[in-house]
């Protein structure tokens, strides 16, 4: 008799973002004439730059010609975005990585997702508390996790870090179980802190002492605006010999429905005396047939000087909302955090309310969608995420309805 893998039956009831709906939904069924602004989900809402859509062109010509047509694209992914990558995000960093260092993909959710299939079951995994939902989920599935305790809202075999207003909502370093894997997010979603440059070089170096590996999200480094935030994990000191790195053009340059990614593992990083490059290399062949040709040569546009300026451009303007949001909130007497390094606004709801109720409260009152704190971990009771991906007009009208609350 077939089996089915029942740890999914140990993923909490709801993913946090189908609950939203449903709430919204309903909300919106019995208040008809409610104009509803969402600053919730965290995609992107500008089109695609110029210079990406005249890529996209040219590539689907080229595509539709004998001479130029591509099939199977190779498997780590086209060498002319690997070597943009390593030029543009590694090397002009003083960041020595190379273009087969690099593995595109269809994004980071997948890749952040999987990556957890090239180590033991053994493994233990620490993540920040609060935290982006799929590290936790992806390896509930594996059966990685423990099982779930209801009351603490946690897994029993997970360490969780907790990240509040104290240590500037960046983990500290465990002092009583050692992990050996290490998710870290920064700059961060949900709270939107970063970690600078000495502290993840802790981080770094923790590994190193102990052998364990960090799995490192920088889905947001386009986003950094101030010195000495790190854009990525290899500008510390012997991350080679400890880390992983994932980055996704989605929320860089707004390719959230094209899809696109990439990790990197240096060739020589070992977990347990096992180099991980092969590893992921032969699960990349196996079970993955490449980012589309077409693109792939999108992406390889995002470097070029029109598409970096056009980019940036783009994400001033969501990081405008940021301001406003930040700045509108705090004068209202918030306690708000993030929004200068990322594209989201972290925030204590007022009165001890539950993340929840402060849902419930924001809709009913100012007809603005957020997400509750307490959908990313435990430690984000109490707490409330605003993003800077709506428009300036409904990013403007949305604060200005929470002033007035
Ligand atoms: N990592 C983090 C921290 C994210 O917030 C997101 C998307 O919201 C992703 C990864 C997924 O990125 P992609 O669209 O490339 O799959």
């Amino acid at each position: 008799m077939a089996k089915a893998n029942e740890n999914y039956l140990r993923l909490p009831g709801n993913y946090l973002f189908s609950a939203i709906a449903q709430k919204v939904g309903a909300y919106q069924r019995s208040h008809p004439e409610a104009e509803v602004i969402r600053l919730g989900i965290g995609d992107v809402t500008q089109p695609l730059a110029p210079e990406i859509i005249r890529a996209l062109h040219a590539a689907v010509d080229e595509m539709g010609a004998a001479d130029t047509f591509r099939g199977y694209a190779p498997d780590l992914g086209y060498a002319f975005l690997r070597e943009k990558i390593a030029e543009f995000d590694y090397r002009s960093r003083g960041c020595d990585i190379s273009p087969d260092e690099i593995f595109v993909s269809d994004g980071a959710k997948c890749d952040c997702s999987n990556i957890q299939e090239i180590f033991s079951l053994d493994n233990r995994i620490a993540v920040c508390d609060p935290v982006y939902p799929v590290y936790v989920d992806s390896n509930v599935m594996a059966g990685r996790t423990g099982i779930y305790d209801e009351e603490a809202g946690a897994y029993r075999d997970v360490i969780y870090m907790p990240c509040t207003a104290e240590n500037g909502f960046a983990p500290d370093l465990p002092q009583d179980r050692v992990p050996d894997l290490i998710y870290l997010c920064f700059p961060n979603n949900p709270t939107g802190a970063v970690m600078k440059k000495d502290r993840l070089q802790a981080w770094v170096d923790y590994a190193n002492r102990h052998g364990s590996i960090i799995l490192y999200d920088a889905a947001y480094e386009a986003y950094i605006s101030e010195e000495g935030v790190p854009h990525s994990i290899y500008e510390c000191e012997g991350a080679r010999g400890c880390a992983i790195e994932f980055r996704s053009f989605s929320k860089t340059a707004g390719f959230t429905g094209l899809r696109l990614g990439f990790t990197v593992i240096p060739k020589d990083l070992e977990a347990g005396g096992v180099r991980l490059w092969p590893l992921w290399a032969r699960r990349h062949g196996t079970k993955y047939n490449g980012a589309p040709y077409i693109v792939q040569r999108a992406g390889e546009a995002v470097y070029t000087e029109a598409g970096r300026s056009q980019i940036r451009g783009q994400i001033a303007a969501y990081m405008e909302n940021a301001r406003y949001i930040y700045e509108g909130l705090r004068d209202a007497g918030y306690e708000v955090s993030g929004g200068v390094n990322a594209p989201y606004i972290w925030l204590r709801t007022p009165g001890q309310m539950t993340s929840w109720d402060f849902f419930d409260y924001l809709l009913d009152k100012a007809n603005v969608v957020g997400t509750p704190g307490s959908g990313f971990g435990p430690a984000g009771e109490h707490y409330f995420r605003l993003t800077a991906f709506g428009s300036k007009e409904n990013t403007v009208r949305a604060i200005d309805r929470i002033r007035r609350m």
